[in-house]
C-alpha cells in the first residue's frame, strides 16, 4: 500500500504500514477523509498490501502477483467495493455481500470490503452492517469511508478503528457556509451559503441560550427552533450543526483548532464546560439525532433534549 502517500498522509501511512508489517490488521476501519480526495485509492492500496503475495506496499501493483493484477482489473473476488446505489447504500447490497463472504474463500485467507460514502447508510443498511461488525470473523476486514466521523452512528463507530486523514487545506481556508456544504448533506431549500449561514446563526443562539437559561429554554423552542427547522431533513441538519459546535468546543478545550465554529461564543462556552460535560452533551445530542431518524415526535424530542442537556453537571 501507500508508499505513494507517505508524504501527504504521513500519520495514516505509518498506522496502516505498521498493521501490515506486524500482521495486525483490525476487523474494521473507519477512514475519515476530512476532504482528502484519494481515500478510496488509499483503501484499495491498503487492501492490495493485505492480499499481495509479496506484501508489496505501493500504490501500483507488484507487477508479478495475481492478486495485485486482479485488483487492478477490478476482478478480485475477495475484495468488494460498495458504492451508494442512488441516494443510499441499500440493505440488499449488503445482504449480497454477506452472502458472498459467508462461503469459504478459495483464493486467500483474508477478505476485505470497502464501503465508500458510509454516511449514506440508511437505517436498515446501517443495522445490517452493524450485525456484520458485531460478529467479527478473523478473516474479514471492513473499511468504511466517510467524510467525517459525525456522520456515522455511534454503535458502528465504536466497533471501528478510526483513521483520520489530513484535512484538505483548500477547504480549511473557506468560510463556514462553504465548509458546511462541502462536508454535510444540505437539506433542500438551503441552496446558498447565506441561507446556510443563517441556520448556523440560529444554532449558535440556540446553544448559547440553552447554556444560559437551561430548562427555561423549553419556553422558547417555537421561536428558536421549530420556526427554523421544519421536517426531518432540516432537523437532522440542525442536530449535526449542534454536534459540530460541541466538537469544536472540545477542540478548544484540548487546544486544538476548531473545525467550523471559532468565535467568542465558542470560546466562552468552552471555558464554562468541563471536558466530561461536553462529552456527555455530545452523547445526548447524538442519541436525539438517532431518534429523529426513527421518526420521533420532534417537539417532544426537543424538550427532552433540553432537559437532558440542562441536567448535565
Ligand atoms: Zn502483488
Amino acid at each position: 500500500m501507500l508508499d505513494t502517500y507517505i508524504e501527504e498522509q504521513e500519520r495514516v501511512y505509518k498506522i496502516l504500514k505498521k498493521a501490515i508489517v506486524e500482521k495486525k490488521t483490525s476487523h474494521a476501519y473507519l477512514f475519515e477523509t476530512n476532504g482528502y480526495r484519494e481515500v478510496k485509492q488509499v483503501a484499495i492500496a491498503f487492501a492490495k498490501a493485505i492480499f499481495c503475495s509479496k506484501s508489496y506496499t505501493n500504490d501500483a501493483n507488484c507487477q508479478t502477483c495475481k492478486q495485485c493484477k486482479n485488483i487492478d482489473k477490478n476482478s478480485f473476488i475477495e475484495l468488494r467495493i460498495i458504492e451508494p446505489d442512488g441516494m443510499w447504500i441499500k440493505k440488499e447490497q449488503l445482504d449480497e455481500l454477506q452472502k458472498e463472504f459467508s462461503t469459504k474463500s478459495l483464493v486467500t485467507n483474508k477478505r476485505v470490503y470497502i464501503i465508500n460514502h458510509a454516511d449514506k447508510l440508511n437505517n436498515s443498511s446501517a443495522n445490517t452492517i452493524l450485525k456484520f461488525l458485531e460478529e467479527p470473523s478473523d478473516n474479514i476486514i471492513a473499511i468504511l469511508i466517510a467524510d467525517n466521523i459525525y456522520q456515522i452512528i455511534e454503535t458502528i463507530l465504536s466497533r471501528c478503528q478510526i483513521i483520520s486523514f489530513h484535512r484538505n487545506k483548500e477547504i480549511e481556508s473557506k468560510d463556514i457556509g462553504e465548509k458546511i456544504s462541502f462536508y454535510m448533506c444540505i437539506p433542500e431549500g438551503l441552496d446558498t451559503n447565506e441561507k446556510i449561514e443563517e441556520k448556523v446563526e440560529v444554532i449558535k443562539k440556540f446553544i448559547k441560550t440553552i447554556e444560559e437559561k437551561k430548562k427555561d429554554m423549553i419556553l422558547f423552542t417555537q421561536h428558536f427552533w421549530h420556526e427554523n427547522f421544519i421536517g426531518k431533513e432540516m432537523n437532522l441538519f440542525a442536530f449535526n450543526l449542534m454536534i459540530y459546535f460541541y466538537r469544536d468546543m472540545l477542540a478548544k478545550k484540548l487546544n486544538m483548532k476548531p473545525f467550523l465554529f471559532d468565535n467568542p461564543t465558542l470560546e466562552s462556552l468552552a471555558q464554562s464546560n468541563e471536558i466530561s460535560q461536553i462529552n456527555e452533551k455530545l452523547r445526548i445530542i447524538n442519541h436525539a439525532k438517532e431518534d429523529i431518524k426513527y421518526n420521533a415526535n420532534i417537539p417532544l424530542l426537543l424538550d427532552k433534549l433540553i432537559i437532558e442537556l440542562s441536567d448535565v453537571y
